[in-house]
């Protein structure tokens, strides 16, 4: 695996790392360690860290990612708010912060504005530096319009820290440390990095069966570990689609939980990509994408520009 690394001449002191303020970013991978050390291997804790991983981690991929960030399906206003909150448990920050630097990620992939490019910044700064520094502390609220609309989103996006203070206590009062280190610390710390992986290892490790203008790779074990997100590539070629696995053997569990959802009726227009889309490979002509996708569209999946309308 090789990251190339290309020197930035426009730094400036907002691109510094904030070490005081980052502390509870370091501070969670102590908690974690020394938590385990200090009870002991459990295999119920591992069962815990793992439920809360995958709960946690299907908002960020289907929730923050497909729903908030591109719209990739539809659903009802009661329910977007419920993948906001558990999003919130996953301690990445809210919905329009989340989805706000995603869609400058895709509008700029790989090339000079990119928030988090292994090709511009190298392979650490990808993965978790581009958080912790002052310029990336807020978002841009013009890019997730669509989004800023719904106050209830604006306020929990604003309160984001009390979800992850009050899933922490509720973990404790429920199980004691026993479900706070591994339910919280632990599942958070693998959390993270699972998520962090699609930023950094998704760009540079893997296949790409689409000539896209970026970096993206289909990983066939990230796709395992993030619930569906390895299929990178895949996503940066035809993003508005819910599905990133394109074929049957490609796993994507985010998808497969969404059409269950589909047939409980709390989420509906689940699509994947079409098929003549699909089998396009081998072209640096990608299909129509939205620029920005800040401009709520009234069109679907297909004609739209893969931005849903208005929840009910
Ligand atoms: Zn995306
Ligand atoms: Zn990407």
């Amino acid at each position: 695996m090789t990251t190339t690394t290309r020197p930035v001449d426009e730094l400036d002191d907002r691109d510094h790392l904030r070490w005081i303020d980052n502390i509870p970013f370091w501070g969670v991978h102590v908690a974690a360690i020394a938590g385990v050390a200090w009870l002991g291997w459990s295999w119920s804790g591992l069962a815990v860290a793992a439920a809360s991983y995958g709960v946690r981690l299907f908002a960020i991929t289907a929730g923050y990612h497909r729903y908030f960030s591109h719209r990739a399906y539809r659903t009802s206003r009661g329910f977007q708010l419920v993948l906001a909150v558990v999003g919130l448990t996953a301690t990445q920050k809210g919905p329009l912060w989340w989805a706000a630097h995603h869609r400058v990620h895709h509008k700029h992939s790989d090339q000079p504005g990119d928030v988090h490019s292994v090709r511009q910044r190298g392979f650490w700064w990808a993965h978790m530096l581009w958080i912790l520094v002052e310029r990336n502390a807020r978002a841009d609220h013009d890019k997730v319009r669509d989004l800023t609309r719904y106050p209830e989103l604006r306020f929990v996006d604003r309160h984001a820290i009390w979800f992850t203070v009050g899933f922490a206590l509720g973990l404790y009062l429920i199980g004691g440390w026993h479900a706070l280190i591994w339910g919280y610390f632990v599942s958070t710390v693998v959390l993270w990095h699972g998520t962090f992986t699609i930023n950094s290892l998704s760009h540079v490790w893997g296949t790409r069966r689409y000539a896209t203008t970026d970096d993206s790779r289909n990983n066939p074990f990230l796709a395992v570990i993030t619930l569906g997100e390895g299929w990178h590539n895949n996503h940066h070629y035809y993003q508005r689609s819910a599905r990133q696995g394109f074929y049957w053997w490609e796993i994507d569990l985010s998808f497969y939980v969404l059409k269950l959802l589909e047939t409980a009726h709390l989420v509906w227009d689940v699509e994947g990509v079409p098929r003549h889309v699909r089998d396009r490979r081998h072209t640096v002509e990608q299909p129509e994408q939205p620029d920005d996708q800040a401009t709520p569209a009234t069109g679907g999946l297909v004609s739209g520009t893969g931005i849903a309308s208005t929840p009910r």
